[in-house]
């Protein structure tokens, strides 16, 4: 059989479309193995957010190909498509696939290379099907019409998209039947999920209440989200129903009004805090995560300051803090990039340190807690999971618990904000799980966010 090894930069959204590339493989043969492995075919789903993501993806292409200088190595996604609008090309990489034509990666390499059908080759790991992972993604929504200064998605994703709820809830059932616990609710711009633009009905609380009631799904966690599309229906929905993770990602991007104003961001700082505080009035225990950039152009010493009181203010738990870098096509890349290296990266240092020291006393918050945790990584017998709040939880137990929601209760924080625990599952329960069938190995997603 042939073999492919497919990645992923960025976004859920591109988690997402990976993972539909990967099954249109694997539905034509190939055995999909490790991005690290060798492949007959490499499929790197890439991303421009950052000039770090431009040259991670650049350097994914090459390593790719010296891993086996006769495979094809597909780039798609963002920072494929800002190569292909340039004119360039990447090293290493055979064919470039532009954002629109991305689902059809597939039939690009057939074209290509009809001969890789009738490989025969032999995988070093092959990874567990889609249908095993513990928490999947479940794309609502395509398109952003916001442009924000910084980014580029409106100009190749402008069309805003929502998927028929019936759609949504049927993928959300065959996740269910074939393990999934938790999913993840994402889409380019996920607030915008409405009937104008092709629900069926349901705005975005709606569909998150549809979805939270299908059985076998123990979670449901919402992606990134902007704060002006948080309504009073989407608070009262997980406010109110228990499946409905206690945990928004709020994407920010700075704590200055001046800034704001310039990233061309709908709100101030005062309405964010004013959303958080209704939050937390109306959820218990909810974690706010969020992204925020530093090094804007324009950002003063001054306007630095006030994103790092507001970020004190707030007392986020993650946060993804990003280095300003001018993106292609975007209005601020019309604007001076007028802050030194240096004091972007020293900013960031000054940010990452407030964030983390509110991460930190976010856990700690709920030390002597017993929560729930969905057992996802295996490493030895230290088996680590998330609360439903998002806190990352290390514990000892047997592997028969991967894919298992069970009790733990955390004693202690660790340097990255997470906890450690002790499984308190009854004897009676544990015997039941370790007298079942193996289980199959479960593959779970990275962190959640990191969305423009
Ligand atoms: S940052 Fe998000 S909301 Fe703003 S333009 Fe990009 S996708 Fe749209």
């Amino acid at each position: 059989m042939p073999v492919a090894a497919l990645t992923t930069l960025g976004c859920k959204v591109n988690q997402y479309e990976t993972e539909k590339i990967a099954e249109e493989f694997a539905a034509n043969g190939f055995v999909l193995t490790d991005f690290d492995a060798p492949a007959d075919v490499y499929v790197i789903n890439s991303c421009s957010v950052t000039a770090a993501a431009d040259k991670k993806s650049r350097y994914l292409a090459r390593k790719a190909s010296r891993t086996n200088p006769n495979a094809v190595v597909v780039m798609t996604g963002c920072h494929s498509q800002q190569v292909l609008d340039h004119g360039e090309w990447v090293e290493g990489a055979t064919l470039l696939v532009d954002n629109e034509d991305k689902m059809r990666v597939f039939a690009k390499v057939v074209e290509h290379a009809p001969e890789i059908l009738s490989y025969s080759s032999s995988p070093a790991t092959v990874l567990p099907a889609r249908e095993r992972r513990t928490r999947a993604t479940l794309k609502v929504q395509d398109g952003c019409t916001h442009f924000c200064g910084f980014c580029q998605i409106p100009y190749t994703r402008k069309v805003k998209v929502s998927r028929h709820w019936e759609d949504v809830v049927a993928e959300a059932h065959a996740l269910a039947e074939s393990g999934t616990r938790e999913l993840v609710v994402t889409g380019v711009c996920v607030g915008a999920y409405d009937e104008a633009t092709g629900s069926g009905g349901p705005d975005l609380a709606e569909l998150l209440l549809k979805v939270a009631d299908v059985p076998g799904i123990a979670r449901v966690r919402l992606s990134s989200i902007q704060p002006i599309e948080v309504s009073d229906a989407l608070i009262d929905a997980f406010a109110t129903h228990p499946n409905l993770c206690p945990h928004l990602h709020l994407s920010c991007q700075s704590g200055d009004d001046t800034i704001l104003k310039a990233m061309n961001r709908p709100y101030d700082a005062a309405f964010y805090k004013a959303l958080v505080a209704k939050l937390r009035a109306a959820v218990p225990d909810v974690a706010i995560t969020t992204d925020l950039i530093v090094g804007y152009p324009g950002e003063t010493e001054e306007l630095h300051q006030n994103t790092l009181d507001f970020a004190r203010a707030v007392g986020f738990q993650k946060t993804h803090c990003f280095r300003y870098s001018p993106r292609d096509k975007t209005y601020a890349a019309t604007l001076p990039d007028d802050i030194p290296d240096e004091v972007k990266k020293r900013r960031h240092a000054e940010l990452q340190a407030v964030v983390d020291a509110s991460n930190h006393a976010f856990t700690e918050r709920s030390l002597g807690e017993t929560v729930s945790v969905l057992v996802e990584h295996p490493e030895g017998t230290t088996l680590t999971g998330y609360t439903p709040n998002y806190i990352k939880v290390r514990f000892s137990g047997p592997v028969a618990l991967y894919g298992e929601l069970v009790p733990v209760r955390l004693d202690s924080v660790e340097s990255d904000g997470g906890a450690i625990g002790t499984l308190v599952l009854p004897e009676p329960e544990l015997a039941r799980i370790l007298a079942q069938a193996p289980r199959p190995k479960f593959q779970a997603l990275e962190m959640i966010g990191a969305t423009p």
